[in-house]
């Protein structure tokens, strides 16, 4: 993306009032994807404390299997630097993700591409983890694929993965309801 000047953009840490406010909206998204039969993984992007893209998956409404959150708050905040007439790589530079549930390996890739600098997230993903648990894109030496990003990991982690263990005890969400219970 463009040539790199040398004039790194500041990696910037959001405080814990922040990471609390923000993470709240995260989980109330992350909810309703599981409500909705989706990976319950929700986040926001915010910009100068202000929402710029706001996702949850949605991979099987759109039977898109790229529809993560990320991707999803990702391309609002594209369309909302559009709208502001404002230059991509200087807003997403200082631009911080909030997110349930580690990235994963694509996901990663795109934050990446973006120069997003921060990633706040919950719990780790085992499955597809691209900040460590699979893959470590996130801070790989790869000089032509973006930037590295710095991560907060853990913050109501526990509710995280009871999030998404719920989610895959219902196995495929798209095969028909399963018979009501006899008590
Ligand atoms: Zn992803």
């Amino acid at each position: 993306m463009g040539t790199q000047t040398g004039s790194e953009a500041e990696a910037f840490y959001p405080s814990d009032e922040e990471i609390e406010k923000w993470m709240i909206n995260a989980f109330k998204m992350a909810r309703d994807a599981l409500e909705n039969g989706e990976v319950p993984v929700g986040c926001l992007l915010v910009h100068e404390d202000q929402v710029v893209g706001r996702g949850r998956n949605e991979v099987n409404q759109s039977k898109n299997a790229t529809r993560h959150a990320e991707m999803v708050a990702l391309d609002q905040l594209l369309d909302w630097c559009r709208q502001s007439s404002l230059d991509v790589k200087s807003v997403c530079e200082r631009t911080a993700l909030y997110v349930t549930v580690e990235p994963c390996i694509m996901c990663a890739s795109a934050l990446r591409l973006l120069n997003i600098p921060v990633v706040v997230y919950g719990c780790s993903n085992e499955r597809f983890g691209g900040c460590g648990s699979v893959l470590d894109v996130s801070s790989a030496n790869l000089p032509q694929t973006g930037t590295t990003f710095k991560c907060v990991s853990g913050h109501r982690a526990e509710e995280a993965v009871e999030m998404l263990k719920t989610f895959y005890k219902q196995e495929n969400p798209n095969a028909p309801k399963p018979k009501p219970r006899k008590d």
